[in-house]
């Protein structure tokens, strides 16, 4: 229908005789002529209808807002002093001569520049209007740009693309699982995967080598800020590659794609111990563009007279660490209250500070409602440790190391954003060395990546001490976020029933759900490895997005809802028979 996209003319279409199809951005009436602002997926032009062409002036005059319109006209230089620098078709317009419209449209529910005045809700709802807005529809065409770049990438390096099933069962990540009930089983569920870990294990099995799929994964958490009950990853595995190999070629992936789409040069990612990244910087996804770091002071504190410090500083579990704030002096009392609110959320229970106003003057120099509690030893090697200058701020974390470490972890970010502390745009790292397991709060373990995970050591190292045993699981970090992670997997039956036994999975439960995982790992294995990156992530640092909803076509709410569809919906009765399902449903109290 089209001769041309809106958005491509310019200076070099001047006296064609185009057609243009797409949506009324917006119409004026400039006494005795129309301008209507036409839009398509490549951008506005202007055209201009004046009463000459009484007819087609007539049909301008009446559409309104996002009516579909497709005209014929002729592009000229916009006059002298028109030009508009702004736009990409700001040199030209196009002299109307016929207009068609194509399809009326109801007034939109908001203008599509007045977005942000309008709540969220309300453009979820319209989503296929909000949808149109320029900023994004480049957010989207952004995406696919990625989508397409890792596909080459992993095309051109002898990857397969092999879609793996969305009804199965459950593969453990750590989440909830969506269940979808059998009717030919009744009373049987699938699962929907929470990641085709186990699918892509068995590809290797199966001699494909390599294998990559762009997948849909779904997982059932209470949802925390910005994540989504199924989102897409990029999902990666490989046969005969060590984990150095593993990282080197996909790093070389993203440094690719950065360089492609945005020329931005990564660099050499660099690698650092877990135990180095929660100890430095409280968190396995340290924010490197922050310089602050957190230094342990739990030894100076063994002994003073201050329980708070104390306590934690000769507990096992416990940690007494320091972050000091160049400059920090200035934070006012509310700030500082402010922030021991903000730490609160991560469970500490006070957020004590001193300010280094004097450092000659271990006395009267430091301010601070605790100082006081610390003999002057106590301040000299303190201020000495953390390199303490006249005007920083310290604040102290005191509790469990695992409170201490997300609070101050969580601090340290949140001043970096604050203060805009940030030394680079970009900091990429790998988190390397992950411990297999964690203690749950009931005492039991559980696996930090998945069970699959290879650890480091033998089945008996493994069994001897499994808590402080490590895993050749790696992450790749950027910005403070996760933007992929993964491990090489576990080959042989015999070390994979020794994790599942320390997970205090019983036999009978390992033959159950993953007896096939059993059996295809006794029947020639080879060793293998891979990741996934979380593409929505991706795409959101990429394009420097608030949400990862503002990169995703049609996003679930908060409470995982599609405001859209109104899904999830009820069912009809015969629907629930089929599947011999009976809804008891919650007890509303009058
Ligand atoms: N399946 C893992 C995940 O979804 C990624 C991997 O280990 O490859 O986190």
């Amino acid at each position: 229908m089209r001769s041309h996209y809106c958005g491509e003319l310019n200076a070099s279409n001047i006296s064609q005789e185009i057609t243009l199809c797409g949506w009324v951005h917006r119409r004026r009436d400039h006494g005795g002529v129309i301008f209507l602002d036409v839009r398509d997926r490549e951008g506005i032009t202007q055209v201009v209808f004046d009463p000459d062409r009484a007819e087609s002036f007539a049909l301008a005059d009446s559409v309104r807002n996002e009516f579909v319109v497709k005209l014929k006209g002729l592009v000229r230089a916009r006059p002298e002093g028109t030009v508009n620098p702004n736009m990409n078709t700001g040199e030209i317009e196009v002299l109307g001569t016929e207009l068609e419209i194509l399809n009326a449209a109801k007034t939109p529910p908001f203008q599509l520049d007045e977005h942000q005045s309008v709540g969220e809700d309300v453009r979820l709802k319209n989503r296929f209007i909000d949808l149109r807005r320029p900023e994004i529809q480049q957010k989207m065409r952004f995406r696919s740009k990625v989508t397409s770049v890792l596909r080459r990438y992993l095309d051109d390096n002898g990857f397969l693309d092999i879609e793996t099933p969305i009804l199965t069962r459950a593969t453990p990540e750590g989440a909830r699982d969506y269940l979808v009930p059998s009717r030919t089983q009744q009373g049987s569920f699938f699962a929907l995967p929470q990641s085709p870990q186990l699918f892509k294990q068995l590809l290797m099995v199966s001699g494909f080598d390599r294998y990559y799929q762009i997948a849909k994964c779904f997982r059932d958490e209470d949802l925390r800020a910005d994540r989504q009950p199924e989102f897409t990853q990029v999902d990666i595995e490989t046969s005969f590659m060590s984990e150095q190999e593993i990282m080197a070629m996909t790093e070389d992936m993203i440094v690719g794609l950065f360089k492609e789409l945005m020329n931005i040069d990564l660099g050499t990612f660099p690698r650092m111990p877990y135990s180095e990244a929660m100890e430095t910087y409280g968190s396995d996804k340290p924010d490197l563009r922050i310089p602050l770091t957190i230094v342990t002071v739990s030894d100076l504190m063994a002994d003073v007279d201050f329980k708070v410090f104390s306590g934690p500083a000769t507990d096992p579990k416990g940690r007494v660490a320091a972050l000091k704030v160049p400059g920090g002096n200035a934070l006012t009392r509310k700030q500082i209250d402010d922030y021991t609110k903000f730490v609160s959320i991560y469970g500490a229970k006070g957020l004590a500070y001193i300010k280094v106003n004097d450092k000659s003057n271990l006395e009267e120099g430091l301010q601070s409602p605790i100082v006081k509690f610390l003999p002057v030893e106590v301040r000299a090697a303190l201020l000495e440790r953390l390199e303490a200058e006249d005007g920083d701020l310290i604040f102290f974390g005191a509790d469990s190391a695992k409170v201490v470490n997300e609070a101050l972890g969580a601090l340290r970010c949140k001043l970096g954003e604050d203060l805009d502390l940030y030394t680079c745009k970009w900091a990429p790292l790998w988190v390397v060395d992950f411990p297999m397991f964690e203690e749950t709060s009931d005492g039991g373990i559980t696996a930090i990546h998945h069970p699959f995970t290879a650890p480091s050591c033998s089945p008996e190292d493994l069994k001897a001490d499994p808590l402080n045993a490590l895993s050749q699981a790696y992450d790749m970090v950027l910005n403070g976020t996760e933007l992929g992670g993964g491990s090489i997997r576990i080959h042989q039956s015999s070390m994979q029933e020794t994790v599942f036994e320390l997970l205090n999975i019983s036999k009978e439960e390992q033959e159950e759900k993953f007896g096939f995982l059993l059996d295809a790992l006794k029947f020639g294995a080879p060793p293998h490895g891979g990741l996934a990156f979380g593409l929505d992530r991706l795409v959101m640092l990429m394009t420097g997005s608030s949400s990862i909803r503002d990169v995703i076509a049609f996003p679930k709410t908060q409470s995982a809802t599609c405001l859209l569809t109104q899904a999830p919906g009820e069912v009809s009765e015969k629907q629930l028979k089929e599947l011999s399902i009976r809804v008891r449903k919650p007890v509303v109290e009058s």
